[in-house]
């Protein structure tokens, strides 16, 4: 054990003790003695996956076959999954379906906005984006004749008559900065833009509410801060009034209006439905389906008030431990803030790998930033103070220097 300072622990201790939320982490099961960071990559396990899925596999698929698709909802289960995601980003009814994944649906959500605006020649792109989504736009753009250009999301005077759709994230995956979501969406609609919205990074830990700030169409993770497990489908979620005339450039059978009709016409099914594709991965879905009860009676708007009191407490640990060592990339400012904390410093590969031995489990991305995310639902204040002091000893003891930490995988 390591010796953790007094008054950042005793601060600590005081904030889960006053929390309810502190909680919320009997309704997960991880490993002991591990302080997991990585929950914005891929969420932690809830208690009562095992066993639903369990029973998908021996009831519904072993016993129920062919017709669990009616007895148990396998035909529905992609909205029923969407409508419990609805309320973590302010979404009413009918207009969320689980479905594909993430780079699927970032796809079909730009050709379809790009649809809508068919007299205009430019996608906005987030110049520093999850590559998935630049490799996705540059490939829509060419099959519309469409011109890509990559700008900085909150610089909103891009937005001309030209522009069609903006594909932005909420939080940026590798710094952690929070984009104005209400404030972006406002510009691009005055220039008469719409907005892909992508909310890898948010969905689970902000309340994006997505009515209210009037989004046109947006696509998030669910494995993620959702915890819906490995390859859990990702959701896509289309503002009601776009639905009827939205045309998704992948048109399969289970978007139809009337898929056992069989009929050679596609005819899209009325609704958000219209963004399915085909056969659901419905292991994963139903995995997913399940772990959402981890968000069970849960306010958002009390995640996020959770999120930030323990990015905050993080920085302010990294501030008085190793405030000289490493760079806090991540804004101090909460308004711009996601729930991680992002480090910068030029050994950032061997420094993660020298806190996953002890335990600390965060993530590196190039070219030098240690990653560490912050899941409000199974994290303690204590676990954060915790995982500092650890990287303090790293950094102190500069074992990261052994090249033990230097060996690299595929999955960094
Ligand atoms: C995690 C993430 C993805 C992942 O896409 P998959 O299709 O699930 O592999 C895409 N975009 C962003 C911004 C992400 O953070």
């Amino acid at each position: 054990m390591i010796d953790l300072p007094k008054d950042l622990l005793d601060r600590a201790e005081q904030a889960d003790a006053q929390d309810p939320m502190s909680a919320l982490r009997e309704r997960f099961l991880l490993p002991p003695g591990t302080i997991y960071l990585d929950g914005n990559s891929l969420g932690a396990l809830p208690v009562g996956v095992p066993k639903a899925l369990a029973a998908v596999v021996e009831q519904q698929w072993g016993n129920g076959l062919i017709g669990s698709w009616t007895s148990a909802g396998w035909w529905e289960a992609p909205a029923r999954t969407g409508e419990l995601i609805a309320p973590l980003i302010g979404a009413a009814p009918g207009q969320v379906v689980v479905t594909d994944s993430t780079t699927i649906n970032i796809f079909k959500a730009v050709v379809a906005a790009a649809r809508l605006r068919p007299d205009r020649t430019v996608i906005l792109v987030d110049q520093d984006t999850f590559p998935t989504d630049r490799y996705l736009v540059d490939s829509a753009a060419r099959l519309l004749g469409l011109t890509v250009r990559p700008v900085a999301p909150d610089n909103t005077t891009e937005f001309g008559p030209e522009v069609a759709v903006a594909v932005f994230s909420h939080v940026d995956f590798r710094t952690g900065v929070l984009y104005d979501l209400p404030g972006i969406t406002a510009a691009a609609h005055a220039a008469g833009a719409l907005v892909v919205w992508d909310l890898c990074h948010s969905v689970g830990i902000h309340p994006a509410d997505l009515d209210a700030s009037e989004v046109d169409l947006a696509v998030g993770c669910s494995y993620k801060f959702l915890n819906g497990g490995p390859g859990a489908p990702s959701w896509v979620y289309v503002a009601q009034r776009h639905q009827d005339a939205l045309d998704q450039p992948l048109p399969g059978w289970h978007g139809h209006a009337n898929p056992f009709a069989m009929t050679q016409e596609y005819l899209p099914a009325d609704g958000i439905d219209r963004m399915r594709v085909g056969t659901a991965p419905l292991l994963s879905l139903l995995g997913l389906e399940a772990a959402l009860a981890a968000y069970d009676g849960l306010d958002i708007a009390d995640v996020r008030r959770r999120s930030l009191s323990l990015t905050g407490l993080m920085i302010d640990a990294v501030d008085q431990l190793i405030g000289d060592l490493v760079e806090v990339v991540t804004p101090r400012d909460e308004s711009r803030r996601g729930s991680q904390v992002s480090l910068r410093h030029p050994h950032a590969f061997p420094i993660v790998q020298a806190l996953i031995a002890r335990g600390v489990v965060g993530d590196y991305r190039e070219p030098d930033i240690v990653r560490l995310g912050v899941a409000p639902l199974y994290l303690s204040h204590a676990d954060i103070v915790r995982s500092i002091a650890e990287l303090a000893q790293v950094l102190d003891t500069r074992e990261y220097l052994d090249p033990v930490f230097a060996v690299r995988h595929v999955v960094t």
